[in-house]
């Protein structure tokens, strides 16, 4: 009896994920980057691709953690130089979205995230003159492209193992790898920023990030205020753009966490616009007033939203 239920439940499991009979999957939850990660992946080289993902994100935690001194952050704070290609290119990369975003995103802003307390969560309000004060440092923090960045290489190193589909969580940072098993598109969750649950549900093709940033990930209340932890680097102060959240879906996951950022110290109507000039990503905007705004290249399900064109 003990037997024929487990040959049930074994077809239902199945069924419910579409998979081959002979076809290995494996899951993994760890904490890396102050935050919690589930990876799953299915294929012949499961386990193995497993363990090769989670040395790779341990690797780039240990070297762009802001709390570690021998963190290539650390080295550049310190004034001296870095040698490493990849690290080299990474830096570039994250000035090169800067530039691109009019410095919405802000790659070294550590002065004024430390005032705030966000690294070391001893959250405070921070004087006038103290803002301005932070605001002419100019110390790294990759805090808001790093994970992006881990996500798509832990994607990369699947390449190298027989691997047929992957999901990777970390923190709000979704990286989808292959089909889902049974063919058809990921459907990923977009959570409800003002409540418990889902807000929205968007369909991805094949590989990409989707990648959430929105002020319930991190925040602080003083004297009946909330103070959340995405800056807008020309207030020195929380980004006051009417939105709670922004998803960002890209096949380039450093692209996808650096917009995030920036499209929510944007805000909608800049948002938009910075859309229709750029073809690499699309974005789900949900409003403070609880109003959800799509770009249209994106599928989205389970609630009802406003399509931002490209044509205006
Ligand atoms: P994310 O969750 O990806 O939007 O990143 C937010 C984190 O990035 C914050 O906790 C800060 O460490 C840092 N940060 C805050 N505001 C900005 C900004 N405007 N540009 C770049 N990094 C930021
Ligand atoms: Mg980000």
């Amino acid at each position: 009896m003990k037997r024929g239920m487990a040959v049930i439940f074994a077809a239902v499991l199945c069924l419910l994920v579409g998979c081959a009979p002979e076809e290995k999957t494996a899951q993994r939850d760890l904490f890396s980057m102050d935050t919690v990660m589930s990876l799953q992946v299915w294929g012949e080289d499961a386990q193995p691709a497993m363990d090769a993902m989670e040395t790779e994100i341990r690797r780039l935690d240990e070297a762009w953690s802001v709390g570690n001194d021998k963190s290539a952050v650390s080295t550049l704070n310190r004034g001296e130089a870095l040698t490493d290609s990849e690290q080299l290119e990474l830096i570039a990369r994250v000035q090169a979205l800067s530039v691109r975003t009019g410095g919405a995103f802000d790659p070294q802003l550590f002065a004024l995230t430390s005032l705030w307390g966000f690294p070391t969560k001893e959250y405070r309000v921070p004087t006038d003159a103290e803002i301005t004060a932070a605001m002419e440092e100019h110390a790294w923090d990759l805090g808001a492209a790093v994970k992006g960045y881990a996500a798509q290489r832990a994607a990369d190193v699947l390449k190298d193992y027989s691997v047929t589909h992957a999901v990777l969580s970390l923190g709000g940072n979704v990286q989808t790898y292959g089909t889902k098993p049974d063919g058809s598109a990921w459907q990923i969750a977009i959570r409800d920023p003002a409540g418990e649950g889902y807000a929205a549900v968007a369909a991805v093709e094949g590989t990409a990030s989707v990648v959430t940033s929105g002020s319930y990930q991190r925040f602080f209340e003083e004297d009946g205020i909330t103070y959340h932890h995405i800056l807008d680097p020309k207030t020195g102060r929380p980004a006051d753009s009417g939105l709670l959240s922004v998803t960002v879906i890209c096949r380039d996951g450093l692209t996808a966490d650096a917009l995030s950022t920036a499209l929510f110290v944007m805000g909608l109507e800049r948002g938009a616009d910075f859309w229709r000039e750029s073809d690499d990503f699309e974005a789900v905007f949900i409003l403070t007033s609880g109003e959800i705004f799509a770009t249209e290249g994106v599928s989205l399900s389970g609630c009802s939203f406003e399509v931002i064109r490209r044509e205006k």
